[in-house]
């Protein structure tokens, strides 16, 4: 049978990166989406506006909406101090596996609970199940009609304090334009954008980091 684009590219990493070296397995995804196939990681040139946002926020609980293959998975990874607890969801089985096996790779496994199901029904279990009190950082990139429902379900939870920053991705391309008329419009939060491009292409597209304040 034919190979899925994902194993594909967790044979690029199996080839080109380093096995415990996280930065040689992101730099081997980035090559293998730049000039192989196109796939739907934040990418290089947003991953570096994820890497500052994380290491100012230096969290000590990170929520990751959408792991698909582990590309920003690695990334975040990498950055946290000792100690935090990350958790990411992703319902399709399929990538989980590939996943799992790309933050092996890193040797991330250790620092990452990759978490198997739907965000809709694994955010309120969060603070029994899991463990949390609050989040300091999510990272919200999943299909992008749950972007501002399963916000306003991490409010309702009481998973957001003063101070918790979330950071959306493809707020442009492909859109998400009730989180952003939500999150830009609420006396909750205080908004930015970052403007930089779709990932592996010219396409405009940014990020969206926004303050809980509480
Ligand atoms: N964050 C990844 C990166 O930058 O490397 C890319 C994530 S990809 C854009 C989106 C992923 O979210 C897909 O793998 C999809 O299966 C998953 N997903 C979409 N909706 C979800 C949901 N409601 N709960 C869990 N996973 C979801
Ligand atoms: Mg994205």
């Amino acid at each position: 049978t034919r190979s899925t684009r994902p194993q594909r590219l967790l044979h690029a990493v199996q080839k080109n990166a380093t096995r415990g070296d996280p930065r040689s397995v992101i730099n081997a995804i980035d090559q293998f989406c730049r000039h192989k196939e196109w796939a739907m990681n934040v990418g290089d040139e947003k991953g570096c506006i994820l890497d500052s946002v994380v290491s100012e926020v230096n969290p000590s609980t990170v929520l990751e909406l959408g792991t698909y293959c582990g590309y920003s998975t690695v990334r975040i990874a990498r950055l946290l101090p000792p100690g935090a607890k990350f958790i990411t969801l992703e319902f399709n089985p399929k990538v989980a596996k590939i996943a799992r096996q790309v933050i092996a790779w890193a040797g991330l496994e250790d620092k990452i609970q990759l978490v198997e199901g739907a965000s809709g029904d694994l955010i309120p279990k969060m603070k029994e199940q899991f463990g949390v009190e609050t989040f300091d950082l999510v990272f919200l990139d999943h299909w992008k009609d749950r972007y501002l429902p399963d916000t306003k379900l991490m409010e309702e939870c009481g998973l957001l304090k003063k101070g918790s920053i979330l950071l959306a991705d493809n707020v442009i391309c492909p859109g998400t334009p009730d989180y952003l008329e939500y999150i830009r419009n609420s006396p909750r939060y205080k908004s930015q954008y970052f403007k930089s491009h779709l990932e592996y292409t010219k396409v405009e597209d940014g990020l969206e980091k926004s303050v809980f304040l509480g």
